[in-house]
This record gives structure tokens, sequence and C-alpha cells, in this order.
């Protein structure tokens, strides 16, 4: 069950309104509360003039200034879950933790940067994602390399910054043997496996062989260990392991943790001083009143209740414990702001509304079917009279925010606000119709800063090249 929390400031006659979405466990600044499990961004409140506010930033007044649509990042709420885990290890586990953030939900500089302040390491995928996280300040220490194809010269970025790599398959640690046969100080790795624990969103299966294109199958376990070992350029500190995305089950992970401890035992009979143990990420965030997830300190307390269990009834020492959240770091930190455009009714079937952004700027939907909520910005006392298509401005039919919206009758040029857009919107957007893509604030104490810029149409072909052979003669010359 929804935990509901009644904001009494609201008026009878208009809880049936936008306002409703601020009483699901969310925007009555109330700091102690989980970020994952609130619909909407910790400091979202209504102002004098009935618009949505977020970090005390007026939303319709930051599209007047910067634009639409516009990723709105309330910083209080990304620091706030930042935090709440750190706070959570050093409660739950006797033994050292490092969270890292995995800046695929969000990799961009001002992001990483503010991980990086709160104490985080960095889990990257690729070299753009590495590039930034170093360039936001991330230690390379606390810089953890994931990936299952990593190029050759994503390898050898990784040596030069001396961040660590988290091995996926044999391709890859052969590679790596080779690079590092000759170097002076040995390169730290740590290898992932794939532990049969397989989680969907309501359910997870167990199975021995698991269909996944991510890290060692358990069987070559000893294989890869003997290998490993006999490797003078690789010092193998730790095992990893992710098994899924918006988990909202606390048992998947505590399995988990038990089995990889027992790798820990195996890979100490192969001469390796395992000492780390990184339990991957996967805590789930809420999207609508029907997502219920476990609290970040309910998931940590799992997490290392699990591995003291197993490392006690094994007799081992603790491992230094690492997980690598996304989505439940800055999921619920960010609202998407839209301006409303055309409609179209189809009588007795629906009505489309439309936004001047979609699967570009949020692929989720198109992508996962993912459900969203949405906000009359502008008008939170509306009453929410109309069921409509929130539809976007791509050429898919597919292309839809939501596909039932309780809202007001919208009215071209108003705003509106998607919540819980903060993962895996940005980092997955796209020029799809070539539509640029949006600008992303940051917002707090009643400020906001850009922290990225919006793309130009300049932008949009700055990368194009018209050969002389095509006989084109280009106005910006070439
Ligand atoms: C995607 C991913 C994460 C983060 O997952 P969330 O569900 O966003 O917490 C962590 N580790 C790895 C290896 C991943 O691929």
């Amino acid at each position: 069950m929804a935990k509901i929390v009644m904001v009494s400031a609201i008026p009878a006659d208009q809880q049936n309104s936008s306002y409703r979405y601020l009483t699901v466990n969310g925007g009555t600044s109330e700091m102690s509360r989980s970020p994952n499990q609130s619909l909407l961004p910790l400091t979202a409140e209504v102002n004098q003039q009935e618009h949505l506010q977020v970090g005390g930033c007026d939303v319709p007044a930051l599209v007047a200034r910067f634009g639409s649509p516009l990723y709105v990042l309330d910083e209080q709420s990304l620091r706030t879950a930042c935090r709440q885990y750190r706070q959570a290890f050093e409660h739950y586990y006797p033994g050292q933790a490092l969270v890292l953030y995995a800046s695929k939900a969000w990799s961009c500089l001002a992001v990483c940067a503010i991980a990086t302040q709160e104490g985080l390491g960095i889990d990257v995928v690729s070299a753009g994602e590495l590039v930034t996280a170093l360039q936001a300040g991330a230690q390379p220490s606390q810089t953890y390399f994931h990936g299952n194809n990593k190029s050759m010269a994503e390898l050898q970025l990784a040596l030069e910054s001396q961040c660590r790599v988290v091995v996926d398959n044999w391709y890859e640690l052969r590679c790596l043997a080779q690079l590092t046969a000759e170097i002076a100080a040995p390169l730290t790795i740590l290898l992932r496996l794939t532990p049969g624990i397989e989680c969907h969103t309501h359910d997870y299966i167990r199975t021995g062989h698991i269909d996944s294109k991510f890290g060692f199958d358990p069987d070559q376990l000893e294989q890869v260990f003997g290998f490993v070992s006999q490797q003078p350029g690789l010092r193998c500190i730790g095992l990893h392991a992710h098994i899924g995305s918006q988990i909202f089950e606390l048992q998947p992970h505590y399995d988990l943790a038990a089995v990889m401890v027992s790798w820990l035992q195996t890979a100490a009979r192969y001469g390796l001083a395992m000492e780390e143990l990184d339990i991957g990420g996967g805590l789930g965030i809420r999207y609508t009143e029907a997502d219920d997830p476990p609290s970040i300190e309910a998931w940590v307390k799992t997490v290392c209740q699990g591995v003291v269990a197993a490392c006690e009834a094994s007799q081992q020492p603790l491992p230094r414990l690492l997980c690598e959240p996304g989505r439940s770091l800055i999921g619920t930190a960010c609202v998407t702001a839209y301006t409303v455009g055309s409609q179209k009714t189809v009588p007795g079937i629906r009505s489309y509304v439309a936004v001047d952004g979609g699967m570009s700027d949020n692929p989720r939907p198109i992508t996962y079917q993912s459900v969203y909520r949405v906000l009359a910005a502008s008008r939170m006392a509306a009453p929410l009279s109309d069921t409509v298509t929130l539809a976007g401005k791509h050429c898919e039919s597919g292309d839809v925010v939501i596909t039932s919206a309780q809202v007001p009758p919208l009215i071209a040029g108003e705003v509106i606000a998607i919540p819980a857009t903060g993962a895996y919107n940005y980092s997955m957007a796209s020029n799809y119709n070539r539509v640029p893509r949006p600008a992303a604030v940051l917002v707090g104490g009643g400020d906001a800063h850009l922290i990225i810029r919006r793309e130009t149409l300049q932008d949009l072909i700055r990368q194009d090249c018209l050969p002389d052979a095509l006989g084109v003669s280009s106005e910006e010359g070439t």
C-alpha cells in the first residue's frame, strides 16, 4: 500500500487537482523521507499563484526564462538521496563501504560533481562517462569502469586514468592481461559475475544459467580466478554483480549477498585477496501512486545484513562493501516541464494533447511502456476533469508521454510538469526528428543555474559534412 501523507493546506474542493500528487508521499518539505518513495522532488510546493514550485523556483517562470522543454533538477533531492545511502551504510555496516553513483542514469558534469561532493564514487560504462566523471572531480580510485564490450581505446584510457576496471568477460580479461603485461604498477580490477538471480519488477526467478550478455558465468569462476592469479599486471581486488533495475523487493539483494560472499571464499583458495564486494544497484522509485518501493535505508539495511550474516556464517572478514545505485539517487530529483500545443479529439475514442517534446527527451514510455503522472504547473488547484492522451511531437504513433492522463482542460501555451524524470531521460535523449535536446537547470533555495545548455539548430548540423562531390554550395561554407 502506498503511504499517503495528507497535506493539510489542501482545501477539500481542491483534492481532485494537481495538488493531489503532492500528497503522494511527497511535497511537504520533510527531508528525512526517502526521495525514491516520493512522487515529486522533496522541495515541491505550490506557491501563492497556484504554481508548482521546485527548489524554491516557480516552474512556469523557469520555462519563461530558460525555454521549453526544460529538465528541472532539484539539488536537495539529489543530495538527500546521496546522504541517505551513505548514512545507512555507516549505520548498518560495521566495515568500510563506498556508494557509487551509476552515472548512466544521468551523466553530466554538474550531477557527477554533486555526487562526488557528497562522497560518492562514480560508476561509468564508456569513455564518455569516464571523461565526464573525471572532469567533474571524481577520484580515479573511486571511479569504476563497467561495460561488456569496452574498446581497446577505452581500456587504454582506463589504464592511463588509473580508474578501476570491472572486467566483464574473457575477451576483455585477455586484452587487459596483454596490455598490462609490462606495466610498472598493476591495474586494479574487479570481476563481474552473473549470479543466477534475475529480477523483474515484481518477481524474480533463479536459474542455473541465466541468459545475460553481462558478466562471467559462475561455472567459469575457478578458471577465471586461476587465470587472474597468474597475471602480474592485474591486481584483482573484488567481485561485482548487478541483478536488475526498478526492483521493489529486498530479498533478491539479500540472496545476492550470500552468493557473492561464497565466491569470495572461492577466490581466497586461488590466493586472490579480494577485499571488495560490489552488490550493484537496482532499487526502484515511485513513478505513480501505484509504485511502492522500499526506502533507501531499508535497501541498504538488507544488503548489509545479508553480507554480515554470510561472512559470519563462513567466518570470513567483512569486505569493503560497494553499491552503485542510479535511478534511486536521481530519478525523483527531476521534473520535465513541457508547453502544451495542439489538441485533437477523436470522437468517442480519445483526446490527444500534444507537448513540445516526447520520445527524444524521454524515451522510457516508448521503450519500456513506462507510466508517468502529469501536473498542471500553472494551475495546481484546477479540477482534473479531463482524461487525455498526452502525446509527443515526434513522427511515431507510439510517441506518447502518458496514455491516460488526468488533467484540467489544457490550454495551448500552458506549462505542465512530468515528475520522476531524473533517471534515464536526459541520458537516453536523442535528436530524433532533429529536435534539439532540452536545457537542464539545477534549482535550490530559490536559485536556478543552467547545467546543460539547450542545443541550437546549428548544434544539430555541426557534425554534418557536405562532400564537394555533391556539388551543393552550402551557405555556411565547409
Ligand atoms: C544500470 C546499472 C546500475 C544502476 O542501476 P539502477 O537501477 O539505476 O540503480 C548499476 N550498476 C550497473 C552495472 C548497471 O548496469
